[in-house]
């Protein structure tokens, strides 16, 4: 088996707890890995870096193109940009992807959602440009860019084509932002048209999709949208399905992959133990899939799947009591 040199970043709060279980997870699993450690966010300060994001963490996913990471926390009021979107941004990590999906034995409002969230990862509002026109008088920068909406829709495209998608849902305000959310649509229907006809296309104002979404998410497959939207429509749609706990993520760019849960820190529950590693464990499943370990892969989705139908160990945020390392165990010892 493959060796994989693989950026492990811990994180912030609850993120070194569930990284640490997800590791073990893997390991037991099989996979052949070589971790390299680094920091990011409130840690890498309290260790005396000069930034949230150290060149050094940064250098190393460029150097070895994939990093599993936890939350951080960006110190607010204190001058720092956010770690995530200077990751995103600074190694181009422009197409988010965040799986929706019921789980075994968690019983939820629904039955049978089955989406994948597609957010475009590098503009928008989160482009950080924001001025202080005169006192009392500020703005932020909304940015859109052809070449960032196209690629984002034929990233989405080829994604839903490769796994047997049938349908992409782009939520947008294109109503009132004519030319940012229009830009990213018109970018989206000619992929559609010139490319990806076999994939069914469909566009809804954001406001009425989200109404659409907790009414019945079993109608949506794909959904598209820009980097607010994205970020905003993840975390309505992990409260489908579970919670935060339970939906993984993935940052991709042409030259290098960021595996994280769609969660933050969780100051409220970190170092307690309790936190849901499931998010952090899904995500590397994902990156599993990414480096090709299929295998591996399957078989830590099959423990996984097969503890939680059992019901017996399921940690607080599921209705149970078990702890993050209590529900790491219980998966191991289904491998
Ligand atoms: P959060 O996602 O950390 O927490 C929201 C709620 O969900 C909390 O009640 C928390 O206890 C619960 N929760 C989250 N993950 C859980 C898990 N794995 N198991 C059990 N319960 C879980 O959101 P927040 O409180 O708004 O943000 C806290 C910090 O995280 C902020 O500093 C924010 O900037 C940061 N953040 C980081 C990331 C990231 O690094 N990717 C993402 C979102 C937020």
């Amino acid at each position: 088996m493959a060796t994989h040199t693989i950026v492990l970043i811990p994180g912030d709060g609850i993120g070194p707890e569930v990284t640490r279980a997800t590791r073990r997870v893997l390991e037991a699993a099989g996979l052949g890995v070589q971790w390299v450690e680094l920091p990011a966010g409130a840690t890498a300060i309290d260790q005396a870096y000069a930034d949230v994001l150290p060149a050094e963490t940064l250098a190393a996913i460029r150097a070895h193109g994939v990093a599993l990471k936890g939350p951080v926390t960006t110190p607010v009021g204190k001058g720092f940009r956010s770690v995530n979107v200077q990751l995103r941004q600074a190694l181009d990590l422009y197409a988010a992807v965040r799986p929706v999906r019921n789980l075994p034995g968690v019983a939820t409002r629904f039955d049978g959602v089955d989406m994948v969230i597609i957010r475009e990862n590098t503009e928008g509002l989160y482009s950080g440009i924001e001025n202080a026109v005169v006192p009392g008088v500020v703005t932020s920068l909304k940015v859109a860019t052809e070449k960032g909406c196209t690629r984002i829709a034929r990233w989405a495209f080829r994604y839903a084509t490769r796994r047997h998608r049938r349908k992409i849902t782009v939520f947008h305000k294109a109503n009132i932002m004519k030319l940012t959310d229009g830009l990213f649509l018109s970018c989206a229907r000619r992929i559609q048209e010139e490319e990806y006809p076999n994939i069914e296309y469909e566009e809804l104002i954001i406001d009425a999709g989200c109404m659409k979404l907790v009414q019945d998410p079993t109608r949506f497959d794909v959904l598209l949208m820009e980097n607010l939207y994205g970020d905003l429509v993840s975390d309505l749609a992990a409260g489908l399905v579970g919670g935060l706990g339970v939906v993984p993520g993935a940052n991709i760019g042409d030259a290098a992959a960021v595996f994280e849960a769609v969660h933050g820190s969780a100051p409220d529950i970190a170092g307690k133990g309790v936190a849901n590693p499931l998010a952090c464990l899904m995500s590397g499943v994902m990156m599993l899939n990414h480096l090709h370990e299929e295998a591996v892969a399957e078989r830590v989705k099959t423990a996984y799947n097969a503890v939680l139908a059992e019901g017996t160990i399921r940690t607080r945020d599921l209705g149970g009591a078990a702890g993050t390392d209590e529900f790491a165990d219980a998966v191991i010892a289904h491998l």
